[in-house]
Parts: C-alpha cells; structure tokens; sequence
C-alpha cells in the first residue's frame, strides 16, 4: 500500500469541480482494505464520482473503488444470483446481465457510477429501485476491522436512502462496499408503467417488449432528456422530490391545478421537484457558471470552470426561489465533500 499524495480529483467527478486529495489509494482487491496503514485515518470512499459535489481540498484518505468481476453465483427454481465487484461500471454490467439472458435490471440502464455505490442511495428509475433486485453487500468495516455482510432487510431500503446513509458511513467512510449479490427472478415481467417508457416503445411498434428492448428504450429516453457529464457536467438530479403534507399538496393544488402529486403510503404526498424548478424561473437559468440544466430543470450543470462554491451559489438560489414561491424546501440528493 503507498497511497500517492496531493491529487487532483477533478476527473473523478462528474460535475468536473476542482479539489485535491491530500492522499489517494486505487482499491482494486478486497483484501487491501484490510493493511494496517489504513486504520484511523480520515476516510472517504469514492466509486464514479457521480453523486459528488466536491466542495474544496479532502485533507485525508480517498479509497477509489476498483474491485473488478461479475459472475453468476447460483442459481436455483426461482432466481439467478449475480455477484459483481464494487468497481464494476453499472450500466455496463446491467447490460452484460441482459446479453446473459438475466432479465430484471433494465429499467436502472444508463445510471452512472459503480455497482458499489448503488445500494447507498438506492439508485432508481423508471419505476425500479435495486434494493428490489439486491440479495446481499459484502463491505469491509473500519471499526470493526472484518468483513460484514448485509442482507436485503438489513440494508433498510427507502426512496433514495439505506442503512449506509441513515448511519452516515458514506460520509465518514466506516464501510467499504467491496461486492454485491443481486436476485433476479426467472419469472419475469416487464415493467413499462412510466409514460415516457410506454411511449418509446409505442413509438417503436412495440406490444410485448423483451427486457432489451426495454434498456433501449430507457437508453434512447435518458439521452434525449438528459446532459451526458462527458459533454456538460452534472451529477443527475439535483434534489430529492418533496414529500410534503397531504394538507399543504391540496393547498398548492388549488393555486397550481397543473402541480403533479404522488399519493404516499403514509397519507403524504410527493411533489416533482424539476417541475417547481421549472415553474420558479429556472430552468435553463444560470448564476454565474453553474444553472439548472435547459431541458430538464432538476439536473444542475457546470458550464464550465465552476468551483463547489458556485455549486452551494446556484442551490441556495433555486431552494430560495422553490421556498418563496410553494413553502416548499428542497433538499439536495448529491454528496457533499
Ligand atoms: C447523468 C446522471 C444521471 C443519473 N441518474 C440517476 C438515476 O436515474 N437514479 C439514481 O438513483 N441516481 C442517478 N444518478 C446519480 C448517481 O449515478 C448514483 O447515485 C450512483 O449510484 C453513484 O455512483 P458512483 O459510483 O458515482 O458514486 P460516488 O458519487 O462516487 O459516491 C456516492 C456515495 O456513495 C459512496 N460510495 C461509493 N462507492 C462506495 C463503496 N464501494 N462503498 C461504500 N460507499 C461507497 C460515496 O462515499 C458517496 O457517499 C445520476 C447521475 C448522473 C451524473
């Protein structure tokens, strides 16, 4: 182990803001996560970079993960089981799954980022979360200096939330998830419930998709709405949808009829935060380099030479506009560091 030092993370996010790692170490094996050299150090464990908002220096330890392999592990009547490295680019291995004939993860196609990472805020789209296909996390704990596993119900599965982020590890780097299992069940269905979908594959001729059919869709619609960070950097949508009081949703309803509401199974309601974006005034607005992306107003995007603190500029702006205009807060989905 001899991490290097004073390096630059610029490419490892894909909001392209600048920032340096006082020191750096490529994780490409389980087992290096266990040398002594690494206890007790300020930690921060990175994947692709694209749920980050670098906000300045990391005067400690960046573990990047690199853990390659994907194999089927099992399977049985009812499911195939797949295991894959924690440094497996997602979207890649979601397709070799399909080219395997292992239908089930399609509808999460074209997410960036690292198989590692998925599980922390259990990623979703498209009426698909993967805590729904997960089985098991294998992670290296710090404290506990030992490998742990969770399974599904450990990992406390929620709209862009898990055990991981509840008990604040991908902030303060405890667990280093170095694996994942994933369950796909050989009955499959497909799941073609979103509008956007529905209509792709409509506009195909497309009755009785297959789950290929189903991540070309998905593929053709993401990059039509949304920027590629190759191109304009961004890190995805960048806030959660409100849930808010079923009172208040009524409330704005009555001054917006146009609002879209999404009934909760707690009698709450979610709100669509691009669309108050949209309706505050800033969808292809920008506070000096940084705005909120012109054909998708959720997707905040650097136009180039922007620093974290442009970032929290042009957040605080879109949270006050968003506060002012519906009583509404929003709160960010990417990781600040
Ligand atoms: C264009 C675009 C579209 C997107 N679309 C979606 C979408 O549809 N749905 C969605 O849910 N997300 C979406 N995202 C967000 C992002 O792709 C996901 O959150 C993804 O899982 C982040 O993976 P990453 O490897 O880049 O993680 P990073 O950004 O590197 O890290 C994110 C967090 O996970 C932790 N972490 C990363 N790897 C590990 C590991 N191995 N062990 C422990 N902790 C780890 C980090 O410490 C950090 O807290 C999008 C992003 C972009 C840029």
């Amino acid at each position: 182990m001899n991490p290097s030092t004073n390096v630059d993370l610029s490419p490892f996010n894909t909001l392209a803001l600048p920032g340096r790692a006082a020191r750096y170490q490529k994780i490409t094996a389980p087992e290096q996560l266990s040398s002594a050299e690494l206890v007790g150090e300020k930690r921060f464990i990175l994947g692709g970079g694209s749920n980050l908002v670098l906000t300045g220096d990391f005067d400690g330890l960046l573990l990047h993960m690199a853990i390659p392999g994907k194999r089927l592990l099992k399977e049985d009547a009812e499911a195939w089981f797949i295991e894959a490295g924690a440094g497996e680019n997602w979207h890649d291995f979601v397709q070799w799954t399909l080219s395997q004939g292992w239908p089930g993860l399609e509808n999460l196609s074209l997410i960036p980022g690292t198989v590692g990472a998925a599980p922390i805020q259990n990623i979703g789209a498209y009426g698909l979360e993967v805590g729904e296909c997960l089985q098991s996390v294998t992670a290296w704990d710090f404290d506990k200096n030992t490998f742990v596993s969770f399974g599904r119900d450990d990992c406390r599965f929620a709209y862009r939330d898990s055990l991981f982020k509840q008990q604040g590890w991908h902030l303060n780097g405890r667990i280093a998830i170095t694996s994942v299992v994933f369950r796909l069940p050989k009955a499959w269905q497909p799941n073609i419930r979103y509008a956007d979908l529905a209509q792709e594959l409509a506009a195909h001729q497309i009755a009785t998709p297959s789950a290929r059919d189903i991540a070309a869709a998905i593929i053709a619609v993401r990059q039509r709405k949304l920027p590629d960070p190759v191109v304009t950097p961004n890190a995805g949508s960048f806030f959660h949808n409100p849930v808010v009081e079923a009172t208040q949703a009524a409330t704005l309803a009555t001054d917006y009829p146009a609002l879209p509401r999404y009934p909760q199974p707690d009698g709450r309601v979610k709100l669509a935060a691009g669309w108050l974006i949209e309706q505050a005034g800033w969808k292809g607005k920008a506070l000096g380099p940084v705005g909120m992306y012109e054909k998708q107003a959720l997707v905040l995007v650097n136009h180039g030479g922007a620093t974290g603190a442009d970032v929290k500029r042009t957040m605080a702006a879109v949270q006050a506009a968003v506060r002012e205009k519906f009583g509404v807060d929003l709160t960010p989905e990417p990781i600040f560091l």
